[in-house]
């Protein structure tokens, strides 16, 4: 299949459903052949960002551009953009072939290019020899696939996936991630990828943008995202975090609330207001930045131990352990570590 791809970009792209702003001035590049994943609460405004780059939804202020041009009034068919939802649609009555011909038919493809070129992308997706097979005599993967090879087949500009695996069980959901990223990355197709959950977001993406309340809180690489999130809300959203307040004093010292400090690696304006991030798996057996207390809960994970934390004094912080000899039990005493680098601060 042809290459094809083109950058995005959303110019302060605002829409009201009444009193809700689901949009509120978002602005946003994604480059040719990027996977940009849009990771967001429900109701943050996910799906109406995407009603927008689709053309399913006019916004009331803010330009979209494909290239530089903008679609912004352009109806759906003219974007020559690719769509996969997470209620599949497919067409229950049309086998597999007629399915994925359906976008081609609709743009007047010649009866022997259709043929050539379904039989291609049915192989692309490994669907090959399914197609005469009807949706409903597929899997809920295997259908999956079909609507993927159908909002591929046409070459489109751009492809939009909104929560496409939500209604799939977990391990089929992972080789379906697998999957995407690699067809997404032979196509070098700029796509859109929406999700709630964020472990999909860290395996699927080039770049991730958290949204909350109609607006993009973080846009950055997955690391980045993970490692040195810009807010409290980012770094609870992403991952499980241990997040505490507290004010930079000198040489790196964070005098915390609720009493004790901790020493981080980069040096701070004093008397700044800060929060502090510790990532649970990120405590260790070092001296270094102690916490002491004793055990409250305690879950066995398979490859880790989750245990949750109180401190003398009161706080209480989730830590995780890899999982060797005996599970910690409640009533036990603990002390954790954990070095300067391995904290993460932001500003408040
Ligand atoms: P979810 O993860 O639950 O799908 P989302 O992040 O995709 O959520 P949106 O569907 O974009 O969120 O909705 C954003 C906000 O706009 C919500 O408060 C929603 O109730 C509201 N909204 C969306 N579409 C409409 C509509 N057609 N009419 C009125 N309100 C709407």
């Amino acid at each position: 299949m042809a290459e094809r791809s083109a950058e995005l970009r959303l110019e302060t792209v605002a829409k009201r459903f009444g009193e809700v702003k689901a949009l509120d001035g978002v602005s946003l590049d994604v480059t040719s052949g990027e996977l940009l994943t849009i990771l967001g609460p429900s109701g943050s405004g996910k799906t109406t960002l995407l009603k927008v780059v689709a053309g399913f939804e006019t916004p009331d202020a803010g330009r979209v551009l494909v290239d530089g041009t903008d679609i912004t009034a352009l109806p759906p068919a003219r974007r020559d953009i690719g769509m996969v939802f997470q209620n599949y649609a497919l067409f229950p009555h049309l086998t597999v072939a007629g399915n994925v011909a359906f976008p081609l038919e609709m743009r007047n493809v010649a009866k022997a290019e259709i043929v050539k070129r379904v039989g291609e992308v049915l192989e692309l997706v490994e669907l090959g020899g399914y197609e005469a097979r009807l949706p409903r005599q597929l899997s809920g993967g295997q259908q999956q696939r079909v609507a993927l090879a159908r909002a591929i087949v046409f070459n489109p500009r751009l492809l939009l996936l909104d929560e496409p695996f939500g209604a799939l069980d977990r391990k089929l959901r992972e080789t379906m991630q697998l999957e995407v990223r690699r067809l997404q990355r032979r196509l070098k197709l700029t796509t859109i990828f929406i999700t709630h959950d964020q472990e999909e977001a860290l395996v699927l993406s080039d770049r991730i943008a958290v949204m909350n309340k109609g607006a993009i809180q973080q846009i950055a690489s997955t690391t980045d995202i993970y490692e040195r999130p810009s807010s409290g809300f980012v770094a609870d959203f992403v991952g499980e975090s241990n997040i505490l307040r507290g004010t930079a004093g000198e040489g790196g010292r964070i005098a915390l609330e609720g009493g004790g400090e901790v020493r981080v690696s980069r040096t701070l304006s004093s008397g700044a207001k800060v929060g502090v991030l510790m990532r649970p798996e990120r405590f260790s057996a070092t001296a270094t930045n102690p916490f002491a207390g004793e055990v409250v809960e305690a879950v066995y994970l398979g490859s880790s131990f989750k245990l949750r934390l109180k401190c003398d004094g009161g706080r209480e912080l989730i830590v995780r352990q890899q999982a060797r000899g005996k599970l910690p039990q409640p009533g036990e005493r603990l002390s954790v570590g954990i070095e300067p680098d391995e904290i993460h601060v932001f500003d408040l």
